[in-house]
């Protein structure tokens, strides 16, 4: 195995042997080479002017384009790399593990983005968007709602309307990773002639049509991700600018957003937290106590940190890259091309959960205990640990956030799949039946009375039958 190099040194941090590279084509170790190098050469230091100055990564990304990676899951007749799942993983955590981890999670988004638009290629998206990503085209998803919280698939204040032979598309996003700074957006909304939560369209606006206000973004960590609110204000886009038919949006979420975004973003938390244990490699096997003649490695309590550490952190990543190696099977490497109604990904969909939750709840703790291994050293900015702690808290609160996913796996395994109810639409008789046994007599009349009222108003508003 070829040695681990910074600029054309030895690398200072964890060697190839602590990388599960059996999972790597030749490629994608020389494409992880390259991507080493260009963080040693510019993305690194570029990370700390966009934590300290809450700077968008442009650079970053103007690097990425200039190297083929805007487009890496691309097939090679459109421009791209041609490349897989696992190679998207791998991409992800080497930005994050040795660049700069707001890069990491914008390219995710990017990825996201790219991702959904081939789930459903057309002539007129592939030219308009696919084809010149290297130019440094950069896209990003758009899901969250302010009323909805990290219920990112629930987009109440998002709505689309038939306009002019195209559409007419409101959204509003709470927040929006690349926010004011992409090319193009894909945003899902409810669907033209809507007939409830699951009946969502996904559609790409294009970034002169988007308001944000990135001067409004500034928070504990990934600084340079500029996940500010977005707008789109009834903005009329042609009718090529929808993303897959009408209604398309769950499936579109269950096959493209959801597994690209859990591998790619479980991938960025295992990157930090490698990037932080390599930190503390550096530091603890360069630091001495001259009274007792030992360096900070010398310690078993800083081995056992720095053991356990590794240990977790590549349970997590061999954890994302068999699923992504899954994914890659059921794809047949990427290059599948799904008809509406078939399924690949989604059908790994809860396992996508599970590597989520335990990428970000490892990397959370984690870089904790790689600042504790390095002292009051670590606490200081010049090691550049801090920045890699706080990036790595976004994890756990990101959407899908981990107390989601933990509810959503146990119920799941203890109720079944339908018990989940993304969209509030399953009654649920024994709550209601344990309620109503609180109330007495008058007070089931009294609510017996209200329902009835309720009943007479929906059935008003219902469309007459023929
Ligand atoms: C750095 C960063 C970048 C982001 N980028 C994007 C982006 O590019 N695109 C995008 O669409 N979104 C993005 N998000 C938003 C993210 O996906 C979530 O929507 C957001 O973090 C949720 O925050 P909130 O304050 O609304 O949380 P809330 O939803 O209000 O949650 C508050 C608490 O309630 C818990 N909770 C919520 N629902 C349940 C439940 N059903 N059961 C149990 N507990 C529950 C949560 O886990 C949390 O502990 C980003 C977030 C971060 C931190």
């Amino acid at each position: 195995m070829a040695d681990k190099t910074w600029g054309g040194e030895p690398f200072w941090g964890l060697s190839y042997d602590w990388d599960p590279d059996w999972l790597l084509t030749e490629r994608q170790k020389e494409l992880r080479a390259k991507l080493i190098d260009l963080c040693e050469g510019e993305m690194r230091a570029n990370a700390k002017r966009s934590d300290d100055e809450l700077l968008y990564p442009r650079r970053n990304f103007e690097i990425l384009a200039e190297n083929g990676f805007l487009s890496l899951t691309v097939p090679e007749e459109y421009g791209g790399l041609g490349e897989n799942h696992v190679a998207f993983t791998m991409v992800c955590e080497t930005l994050a593990r040795y660049g700069c981890a707001s890069t990491a999670m914008c390219y995710v988004m990017h990825i996201g983005a790219v991702s959904t638009l081939m789930l459903r290629p057309t002539p007129e998206l592939i030219e308009k968007y696919i084809r010149p990503l290297n130019d440094c085209k950069i896209g990003t998803l758009s899901y969250s709602d302010p009323e909805t919280g990290s219920h990112f698939w629930y987009p109440f204040s998002s709505s689309a309307e038939r306009s002019n032979g195209g559409f007419k598309v409101n959204k509003k996003a709470s927040w929006t990773t690349s926010g004011g700074f992409a090319d193009f957006y894909v945003v899902q909304t409810t669907s033209p002639d809507f007939k409830g939560y699951d009946d969502l369209s996904v559609f790409v606006i294009d970034g002169e049509h988007v308001q944000a206000q990135p001067s409004l973004w500034d928070a504990l960590g990934l600084r340079g991700n500029q996940s500010g609110p977005i707008q789109v204000d009834g903005i009329e886009i042609p009718a090529d600018q929808v993303v897959g038919p009408l209604g398309d949006g769950a499936a579109s979420n269950d096959e493209a957003v959801d597994p690209w975004f859990l591998i790619g973003s479980s991938s960025v938390w295992n990157g930090i937290a490698m990037g932080a244990i390599d930190i503390a490699k550096r530091h603890t096997t360069r630091k001495r106590h001259v009274d007792v003649g030992m360096r900070v490695a010398d310690y078993p309590t800083i081995q056992d940190y720095v053991g356990e550490a590794v240990m977790d952190t590549n349970a997590c990543r061999v954890f994302v890259m068999s699923v992504a190696q899954a994914m890659d099977r059921a794809t047949d490497d990427n290059r599948r091309v799904l008809e509406v109604g078939e399924t690949a990904r989604a059908d790994f969909l809860h396992w996508a959960w599970q590597i989520k939750f335990e990428a970000a709840k490892n990397t959370a703790h984690h870089v904790d205990k790689m600042l504790h291994a390095c002292g009051g050293s670590g606490y200081k900015r010049d090691m550049e640990l801090e920045r890699y702690v706080r990036d790595a808290k976004a994890g756990w609160v990101m959407g899908p956030t981990n107390e989601v996913l933990r509810q959503f796996v146990g119920k799941a395994v203890l109720l079944g799949f339908d018990a989940l109810d993304y969209w509030n639409q399953t009654y649920n008789k024994r709550v209601v039946e344990n309620e109503t046994k609180k109330l007495d007599a008058a007070g089931k009349r009294e609510l017996a009375k209200e329902l009835s009222e309720q009943a007479d108003k929906d059935e008003s508003r219902e469309p007459a039958k023929a």
